[in-house]
């Protein structure tokens, strides 16, 4: 009878460390810290969470005639370090397409935030070393990764960003196999986990063989190209692989432009279509943050 009694209080003990711990989170996060993605073109997106903001393939020149641009407005506010995009942390290049990244603009944003890191595949390292001198001091702020598709994802971790990256065949099979494309797994401030993907392939068979990986940390928002949403094996990788809380479908073709609504209907999901464009990031339950 005691056994019962003193397991009743044990539980209930643990049942308020709970609602403790979850009741201080809340006090500590505040409203100040909520997080925001913005979208500044086909895979261009700004993450900021307070004080922490990141860049994803924000730096490019090409349309191919068929994606959507960084506006002229967003590209000078970019350069100049002016809202939203002033103390940017750490920019994210998933892969070496002048739809995701080309040198020159890149180059020119680094030399005028010397404080910012380019984490990036060594595709793009090998094309920033091609364009300058190699003497150049910006060359040392870039952190290449040389990761095969199928290798144990890399950790890095700088001040108040924990990053994993993780290598998946660029779509296109064959063809593309030659691109090195990165996901990009970025925790801001210990509280906010967005994803990457950069142009994935849609390959079931990679991405649960890295289930353990993308267990490892809750991800809040995923960016997903827009041919995993409403693609049945791609639905499958976004829900029952990377478990993100939220998904938003990027690379959208220039024509949904100010019909992002037909398009977000059609496809069943949500879509960055309209530069601009944003939307509330989740926070807290990162588990395996301490990694
Ligand atoms: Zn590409
Ligand atoms: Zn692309």
């Amino acid at each position: 009878m005691f056994e019962i009694w003193l397991e009743i209080v044990l539980t209930r003990m643990a049942w308020i460390m709970v609602a403790l711990v979850l009741g201080s989170g809340e006090r500590v996060w505040g409203h100040e810290t909520a997080g925001a993605a913005r979208y500044l073109g086909n895979e261009g997106v700004l993450v900021t969470l307070g004080d922490v903001k990141v860049l994803f393939d924000a730096f490019y020149a090409d349309s191919y005639g068929s994606y959507v641009l960084v506006s002229e407005s967003d590209r000078e506010k970019l350069m100049n370090d002016k809202p939203p995009f002033d103390g940017i942390d750490a920019i994210f290049v998933s892969h070496a397409h002048g739809d995701h990244f080309t040198a020159a603009p890149t180059l020119a944003y680094l030399r005028l935030h010397p404080d910012v890191r380019l984490f990036g595949s060594w595709q793009v390292a090998d094309s920033l070393a091609a364009a300058t001198n190699s003497d150049d001091p910006v060359l040392k702020r870039i952190v290449p990764f040389e990761l095969q598709p199928g290798d144990t994802p890399e950790v890095v971790q700088i001040e108040n960003l924990l990053i994993d990256v993780f290598a998946i065949p660029h779509v296109g099979g064959a063809r593309m196999a030659a691109v090195s494309n990165l996901v990009f797994r970025v925790t801001l401030d210990g509280l906010s986990t967005v994803m990457h993907l950069g142009d994935s392939e849609i390959d079931n068979v990679l991405f649960a063989a890295l289930q353990l990986h993308w267990d490892a940390r809750h991800t809040h928002v995923a960016f997903s190209p827009y041919w995993f949403i409403g693609n049945e094996a791609g639905e499958r990788i976004l829900t029952d692989n990377l478990k993100a809380d939220q998904v938003i479908g990027i690379h959208v073709p220039a024509e949904s432009v100010g019909n992002g609504d037909g398009w977000r209907n059609r496809l069943g999901g949500d879509l960055f279509t309209d530069p601009g464009e944003s939307r509330a990031v989740g926070h807290g339950h990162v588990r395996g943050g301490a990694r």
